[in-house]
């Protein structure tokens, strides 16, 4: 077996790759089962609390997250979509009005893995060295930018997600609707907090401003958010 016919869904191919690798090698290459698997949390439900509940977690990870990588399997399965990576599918899927519902459970099931990697406990409790300065050349201080994000995540009409960004050099505060984010725009995520209700309602009701807050004050782990940015 060479590696042009090895297909990985982690290597970077094209639809029309993957077509053409398949048709070329079809006694090399075996479907596997799932083609998109959904990660492990990286800790346990109850290690978020006080700030987000073992109900909460187990939910939302266990129901909400796994659903959207059950049906994008569904929604996917003995297509070409099936073949790529889960940031390939969000791409590949991104603003074609026919493949909505693919992006719809490829954006929120990426979504989340960006979601819960942010919060492993043990990192520092506040940006150092680089992204420290780039948050205070941004926004001036780390008070405002974290004002400046729950505002972000209050303006969201309905569900969606506020997000840190980074692109063309800097950082940006944004907010998306439903399933949308970064990786589809071609922009770089570094922080992203759900405000779907799901992710809070149990905990906060509707104080979404005041769990903005207390995920920013307590569980985001620094270390993971500059890993995130291009050197
Ligand atoms: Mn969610």
């Amino acid at each position: 077996m060479t590696s042009s016919i090895t297909l990985g869904r982690r290597r970077m191919l094209s639809l029309a790759a993957v077509s053409a690798t398949v048709f070329a090698a079809p006694a090399l290459w075996t479907r596997p089962a799932r083609a998109f698997d959904h990660p492990a949390l990286p800790y346990d439900d109850s290690a978020l609390e006080p700030v987000i509940s073992a109900h909460t977690v187990g939910l939302h990870y266990g129901r909400h997250h796994a659903g959207y990588f059950r049906n994008l399997n569904r929604l996917t399965e003995g297509t070409a979509l099936a073949e790529l990576s889960l940031e390939e599918a969000v791409q590949a899927s991104s603003g074609i009005p026919s493949l909505q519902p693919v992006f719809n459970n490829a954006g929120q099931a990426w979504n989340h893995v960006v979601y819960w990697d942010q919060f492993v406990p043990g990192g520092p409790s506040a940006p150092e060295g680089r992204l420290a300065g780039m948050i205070d050349e941004t926004f001036g201080d780390l008070e405002t930018f974290k004002e400046q994000f729950v505002s972000t995540a209050g303006s969201v009409f309905g569900s969606g997600w506020a997000w840190l960004t980074y692109h063309a050099g800097q950082l940006w505060l944004e907010g998306l609707r439903n399933a949308d984010n970064p990786l589809a725009h071609g922009r770089t995520a570094l922080i992203g907090i759900d405000v779907w209700e799901h992710a809070y309602y149990l905990d906060y009701e509707n104080r979404r401003g005041e769990h903005v807050r207390a995920v920013l004050d307590s569980l985001i782990n620094w270390s993971v958010v500059a890993d995130r940015l291009p050197s």
